[in-house]
């Protein structure tokens, strides 16, 4: 009998090498993503004086709160690639990020992999709104992009039936967070960032999914005209630059929100793109819509916010989560970019993030897919972007700067 070769992951090293057509800085950022970072005490000390981002806070984790630990809240490559990362502990091992002759750097078993430098405070973050509460509360911020979480708490977790990688149930426990955000700190929060000439292109606002109303999400729908009405107050024009990031509405509450703010873009995420796996990993949204539901009514989006500014986000690697994810790699590949070209073919962007088994969450002990499933991932769904002439302005690397396949498109073919 032939004897079975083990199987051995190919290291971030020997994926650049395979893969000359993407970029290095793209690929460590996948695997920075993946494996998560630890800071050494150095890095945490040489992050204190530098103007860096010490707190934030968000619907799935908040840094720097009130005696919390300090440490940047995430990190920029040399090419000015964005790393949304935080030191989360899983089951792979960490990168080190340290200083080193006064450089700071990625470190990897002892040697350096590359430079880095940690996220800016923006000047926003240090003010208060009237009423008293810190604006660094009311907005996170990505390089250039404001985000505003509207509201912490997701309601699929009443009945236990959150996304299984999701621990926003737990974080908002453990955070005993207020669950809105109030559309007169939100305006007054935009109006003080805008006086920072540059820093901002864009804001996002998402949140949990709201299920109450006299439809399924209408309070949600309700919640998001308000905000956005908020932070349109501060621009000029009818549009502004903007994305909101929430549940499935129906094409009557997504006219509304078109017909009364300024919102310029829709993202809803799909998550995962198989109907089957759908059901076992987002349980929630199975019972409130189902796939087949969840699924035209992004499609039908495009009718009121046009091609390339509909979006829909999966996270990456989870459909290859156990024991009732796709058994291999190479399947689930062909079975996620097969329904991410009907999707793009619709006219829809779909755009991956890199799957982290967050503690909390019920996939909190499960083991992430290779570096190389998410190269060709990202590669893949750039491909079908290029191929629909689609773009993901939304969701890119100015942006978001959370998805390796978005970032591709800083090289056009
Ligand atoms: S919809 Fe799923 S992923 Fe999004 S917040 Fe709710 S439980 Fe989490």
């Amino acid at each position: 009998m032939a004897k079975k070769t083990a199987y051995r992951e190919l290291s971030c090293r020997e994926i650049v090498e395979k893969y000359p057509d993407v970029s290095p800085f793209v690929i460590l950022k996948a695997d920075l993503q993946r494996r998560t970072v630890v800071y050494t005490e150095r890095a945490r000390e040489a992050a204190k004086g530098g103007g860096y981002q010490l707190q934030a806070r968000g619907i799935f984790t908040s840094i720097g709160d009130a005696g919390a630990d300090c440490y940047p809240v995430s990190l920029m490559l040399r090419d000015g690639t964005s790393v949304f990362v935080s030191p989360v502990k899983t089951s792979r091992p960490p990168y080190v990020i340290d200083v080193i002759d006064g450089r700071k750097v990625i470190t990897d078993g002892g040697e350096i992999v590359e430079e880095v430098d940690f996220w800016y405070k923006p000047d926003y973050m240090s003010k208060t709104t009237s009423s008293g509460r810190p604006m660094w509360k009311v907005a996170s911020a990505r390089p250039q992009r404001m985000d505003i979480d509207a509201y912490y708490y997701c309601h699929f977790w009443d009945e236990g039936k959150g996304c299984r990688y999701c621990n926003m149930g737990s974080h908002f426990k453990k955070g005993g967070l207020p669950a809105k955000v109030d559309p007169k700190d939100v305006f007054e929060t935009v109006r003080e960032a805008l006086k920072q000439p540059g820093r901002f292109c864009y804001i996002k606002m998402t949140a949990g999914s709201v299920l109450s109303g006299r439809e399924l999400f209408d309070d949600e729908a309700d919640m998001y005209i308000a905000l956005l009405q908020a932070a349109g107050r501060n621009f000029e024009t009818r549009r502004f630059p903007s994305q909101m990031i929430s549940s499935a509405f129906s094409l009557k509450q997504l006219s509304k929100i078109y017909e009364n703010t300024g919102l310029m873009s829709y993202t809803c995420d799909m998550e995962v793109l198989n109907e089957e796996k759908f059901a076992w990993i987002c349980p929630g949204k199975n019972k409130a819509l189902g796939y087949c539901e969840w699924k035209k009514r992004i499609l039908e989006a495009v009718g009121i916010f046009g091609r390339g500014f509909v979006n829909t986000g999966i996270v990456g690697g989870v459909e290859l989560a156990k024991p009732n994810g796709f058994a291999t790699e190479d399947e689930a590949l062909d079975a996620t970019l097969e329904e991410a070209e009907d999707f793009a073919s619709h006219g829809v962007s779909v755009i991956h993030c890199v799957w982290v088994p967050y503690p909390g969450s019920a996939f909190s002990r499960q083991v992430t897919p290779s570096l190389e499933y998410f190269v060709r991932l990202s590669k893949g769904l750039n491909d079908l972007r290029v191929k629909y002439g689609l773009a993901a302005d939304m969701d890119d690397y100015r942006r978001c700067g959370n998805h390796p396949d978005t970032d591709l498109a800083r090289v056009k073919p």
